[in-house]
């Protein structure tokens, strides 16, 4: 893990602002849980009609990622790793019986490639590409084809978020799908003013939007991303050396959010998974020291996902 690149710590300032932070966490989970809860009605009906899959990059720029794609916040399937890369075995083994079941049932499938970049500035794109865009559009054109393969009938489509305008560049999408112009809307709403990354969290869990509702905040890591540790380094870098975030008066939040699916064998899967990371992440110098000296804080809860209803474990 790099060092990071920040000015004096100001204990104080941190220690303010983590108990502002931990205060506002509980408010805006409540919030959300009964946003969603609101919402499920309607949810349920949407998805029994088209199931959507969203594979999006951890980036803290790429947070309201469901806005910018028309669906409400939990409606949709999501991964959320470093680069949004996920490897075809590991897509059909989290959303292959997903898929079939719902394809069963009459429904539509729509799964949602979704890479970003940050056109006019080639040093805030995708750190966990190098700012490589043509890797980028390379690995997700590749992925797409794979599953196409496999899913023949799902509407499979390949975007680009940019982080400067915060509108979609279409790389490659399905024009069979009825619902793409509604779609693929962007956050126009950021454009110009949130170019830069901001992010001091770090969310691990399924239920992001349960816990996250704003933007530039918080990393993404889903309970299934097999390379926790990696992205959370890459995460730990952006921090330190590509952001305007002032480490020297907030901490680093480490948010660990074990799933509670109703198949227990998933909760088990998922909490192994997290475990696993996070027991290296904790197994580095610089974190240890950070975590004693309170420059990061770590928390953790645990949530339903059938209701997005939290609960604090440790923290
Ligand atoms: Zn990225």
């Amino acid at each position: 893990m790099s060092d990071l690149n920040q000015s004096a710590p100001d204990m104080a300032a941190i220690e303010k602002f983590w108990k502002a932070e931990d205060k506002e966490m509980g408010e805006r989970h409540r919030r959300m849980t009964a946003d969603y809860s609101a919402a499920k009605v309607l949810m349920e009906e949407r998805r029994s009609r088209r199931l959507s899959i969203v594979l999006t990059c951890m980036d803290e720029r790429c947070a309201l990622i469901e806005d910018a794609l028309g669906l409400l916040p939990g409606e949709a399937l999501v991964h959320s790793s470093g680069g949004g890369r996920m490897e075809t075995e590991a897509f059909s083994a989290v959303f292959g019986s997903r898929i079939i079941g719902a394809q069963k049932k009459g429904a539509a499938v729509a799964v949602w490639l979704v890479t970003h970049e940050c056109v006019g500035d080639e040093n805030l794109g995708c750190a966990a590409f190098d700012n490589n865009i043509d890797a980028q559009v390379d690995y997700f054109i590749t992925l797409k084809k794979n599953l196409s393969d496999q899913y023949h009938d799902a509407f499979i489509h390949v975007l680009a978020l940019d982080s400067t305008t915060y509108a979609f560049r279409r790389v490659s999408v399905d024009e069979r799908d009825p619902e793409l112009a509604r779609s693929a809307v962007g956050l126009k709403e950021f454009a110009a003013a949130e170019k830069a990354h901001a992010g001091y969290g770090v969310y691990i869990g399924d239920a992001y939007r349960a816990w996250v509702d704003g933007h530039n905040k918080y990393f993404r890591l889903s309970a299934r991303n097999s390379e926790i540790a990696g992205n959370f380094a890459i995460a730990l870098k952006v921090m330190g050396h590509h952001s305007k975030v002032d480490l020297s008066k907030m901490p680093i939040v480490l948010h660990v959010d074990y799933p509670k699916y109703a198949n227990e064998d998933d909760s088990f899967a998922a909490k192994d998974n997290i475990d696993l990371g996070v027991a290296s992440i904790m197994s580095n110098d610089q974190v240890k020291e950070m975590l004693a000296d309170g420059r990061m804080r770590l928390m953790k809860t645990e949530t339903d996902i059938a209701s997005w209803q939290g609960k604090l474990v440790e923290g």
